[in-house]
């Protein structure tokens, strides 16, 4: 080892009231540990940021930080969501790696060494990544592994069972500051990013404390924005049904004619109303496809992501 990082660990809370007494006491004694053991410098810290809570989060947070200085905070001025929490503290690091981690120490802080001593190896990106999903309930369970299933149809290029527990380094987090897409999905765009990255197993625990503050409406919200942020996939997706429709349409108008001249019987008015309406559909559907088409190539010209990322220099 050449030489010693810093280390900032963000946790974004929201409502947290009931976990933060104990996991802030947990997380100051990882990071005393990791201090102790030579991994970090001691100028290391723990910044939390409180995504706009309703209860007591603030102020426990600042009673911590009085009682031991290396407890920073953040505070938003509203609730802005897990994701944006999250990088508003990863865009205020001034520490050489940083490694986001919820509150409720349902991913195991003991992976936060594994992490560090991975960075030392050279990895840039060490994703923590769940291999026992036994403490999820049911229903978050299915609907995690399915989403992954479908994300990754779409071309989306996510790590499986992998969510914002992170290391990333300075050179990782100032490019991450230049994607600057307003629907945030981390765990999308690191990935993307590049660079060398490790993955670490660890088995997801129980929240110890307080209730989830991923409700449904907030888990649907951020599977959605996951899609649309990376894929164009369903805007694409109407051309072809307006193609299959085009196709089903004029077979269909074609039998409604054969009907009308060959068999007989049919309504007065029929062919005249049934043959433009299939088409009709159609057609629009396919039309809308199009625009479809020129709108996702406005998306991604909007979204003005960098083209090319530089890893390394030599000067
Ligand atoms: N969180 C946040 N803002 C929100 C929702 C959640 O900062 O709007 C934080 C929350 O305090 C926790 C982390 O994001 O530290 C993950 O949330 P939670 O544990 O409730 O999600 P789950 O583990 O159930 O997916
Ligand atoms: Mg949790």
């Amino acid at each position: 080892m050449n030489h010693l990082a810093s280390l900032t660990i963000v946790i974004p809370c929201f409502n947290e009231e009931d976990m933060l007494p104990i996991s802030i006491p947990k997380f100051i004694i990882i990071l005393e540990n990791l201090i102790e053991q030579k991994l970090v410098t001691d100028d290391s810290k723990i910044l939390f940021v409180d995504d706009g809570s309703k209860d007591q989060t603030w102020k426990i947070i600042q009673k911590y930080n009085e009682e031991n200085h290396k407890i920073k905070g953040l505070k938003l001025s509203r609730n802005f969501g897990h994701q944006n929490a999250l990088l508003s503290g990863l865009m205020n690091i001034d520490t050489e790696i940083s490694i986001s981690i919820d509150a409720d120490l349902q991913d195991d802080p003991k992976v936060i060494q594994k992490m560090i001593e991975a960075y030392y190896k050279g990895a840039e990106i060490v994703f923590g990544v769940r291999n026992d999903r036994s403490a999820d309930s049911f229903f978050k369970r299915f609907f995690a592994q399915n989403y992954y299933k479908i994300m990754n149809t779409m071309g989306v290029d996510l790590i499986q069972d992998h969510a914002d527990f992170r290391l990333m380094s300075k050179k990782v987090l100032n490019v991450l500051g230049g994607f600057k897409e307003v629907n945030l999905f981390l765990r999308g765009i690191v990935p993307v990013i590049g660079f060398k990255t490790q993955k670490i197993f660890y088995a997801r625990l129980e929240r110890e404390a307080g209730e989830t503050k991923y409700n449904i409406k907030k888990m649907l919200a951020l599977a959605i924005n996951g899609i649309t942020s990376f894929s164009v996939m369903p805007l694409i997706l109407i051309i072809w049904i307006g193609v299959l429709i085009s196709i089903l349409s004029g077979l269909m108008g074609i039998w409604a004619l054969f009907v009308k001249f060959f068999i007989g019987g049919t309504v007065e008015g029929w062919t005249s109303i049934v043959v433009p309406l299939y088409f009709l559909g159609g057609i629009q559907l396919l039309t809308l496809g199009i625009i479809g088409i020129y709108i996702a190539k406005v998306y991604m010209e909007v979204k003005a992501r960098p083209r090319f990322i530089i890893e390394d220099e030599i000067k």
